[in-house]
């Protein structure tokens, strides 16, 4: 892609987004971060299991080297300490994210563990049937369309067996997790067509964050540009994102000053500050405590893509939070005002 080629090249006609909430218990909780700033540990994350059932080159999960992993019965143990010993301002059992390794290999941690917490996220990667929890909000991970997703994940029929998983469960809230790379930068247009037609609820975006020793793989191999997309490319990247939001509005989770943050000039402050690294619990499969964030310690926090640091300072930058409501009221006004000349025209 290069400066002078539009930023989308597609035609896009969404689908109507599945039924949102108008205000949901959640977005009250974001109005409390808003007024007073994030509980410590009230968002995380669990490794469930140390295997998963696809091998994706860029999984920064199979470079933290695990060799066991906790029973049911000592994540229970440990939950019930953690209640036992730390106050509900140390630990609020607020949010859990169940992340693997393939979290649905062991659902019977899940089924047990996530009635600790308020809120629960579970990561799959789509291969596996998704239970009838319409208590968990369910992420697939999505890395292209379906010949370069099956490419990179090394297997085939992944991706349509991913969107029978959606078909086969309407009421489930499923969102697509893209992970964008320089191996699928190009076909991100035709993925949100895919599952925006798919019937997912939303969708949202990551880029890929280097792992150290990743890259020494890929230079080894003679790979020297990697999976890693430079950030004057990012930023490019988050312009088509931009506009891809005004068209697409809530299928997008993320609001539209998250990909702003995400922009070479500011992210940097939220990387150095990053609140995923602070503020948020990593528990890996044996139970301890990440070194940074969930990507563990070889992450490269300057060339971070991962979108939690910079969703989570959103919930906190007033400025910009009002900028963002100015201007999608904005939009619904300018909708609202379209839709009334078409009414009237006939
Ligand atoms: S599906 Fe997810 S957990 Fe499994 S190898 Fe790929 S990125 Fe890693
Ligand atoms: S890699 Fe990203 S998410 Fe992890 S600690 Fe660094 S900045 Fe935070």
């Amino acid at each position: 892609m290069t400066l002078a080629e539009p930023l989308l090249s597609l035609s896009h006609t969404p689908p109507p987004v599945k039924g949102h909430k108008l205000l949901s218990a959640y977005d009250i909780a974001k109005l409390g971060f808003f007024l007073f700033g994030f509980p410590r540990n009230g968002f995380g994350s669990i490794d469930v299991s140390k295997e998963c059932n696809l091998r994706c080159k860029h999984c920064y999960f199979f470079e933290q080297d695990y060799e066991s992993e906790f029973s049911v019965e000592q994540w229970v143990a440990k939950l019930e300490d953690l209640k036992r010993t730390r106050s509900r301002l140390e630990f609020p059992f607020f949010q859990c994210t169940w992340v693997g390794g393939e979290p649905l290999i062991r659902k019977d941690l899940i089924e047990r563990g996530r009635k600790y917490f308020r809120y629960n996220t579970v990561v799959t990667n789509g291969t596996i049937p998704l239970p009838e929890w319409p208590d968990v909000n369910w992420y697939i991970s999505i890395d292209g369309d379906e010949e370069t997703h099956e490419r990179i994940r090394n297997k085939k029929g992944i991706y349509k067996r991913a969107m029978r998983n959606i078909a086969e469960h309407p009421d489930l809230n499923v969102t697509i997790a893209y992970c964008i790379t320089r191996g699928n930068v190009h076909c991100l247009e035709q993925a949100i067509i895919d599952w925006a037609a798919a019937g997912a609820t939303r969708m949202t975006f990551d880029f890929y964050t280097p792992i150290e020793t990743i890259e020494e793989r890929e230079q080894s191999c003679g790979d020297s540009e990697g999976l890693f997309l430079p950030l004057h490319e990012r930023d490019r990247v988050l312009d088509q994102l931009i506009a891809l939001k005004k068209i697409y509005g809530d299928f997008f989770v993320l609001p539209e000053r998250v990909f702003r943050m995400m922009k070479s000039d500011v992210a940097k402050q939220v990387t150095d500050n990053c609140l995923f690294a602070t503020k948020s619990f990593a528990f890996g499969p044996t139970g301890v405590q990440k070194e940074k964030c969930m990507m563990g310690p070889k992450a490269d926090c300057d060339r971070c893509g991962c979108v939690v640091p910079f969703y989570m300072a959103s919930l906190t930058d007033r400025r910009r939070i009002v900028e963002d409501v100015s201007s999608e009221l904005r939009h619904a006004a300018r909708r609202a005002a379209r839709g009334a000349v078409t009414a009237i025209l006939g």
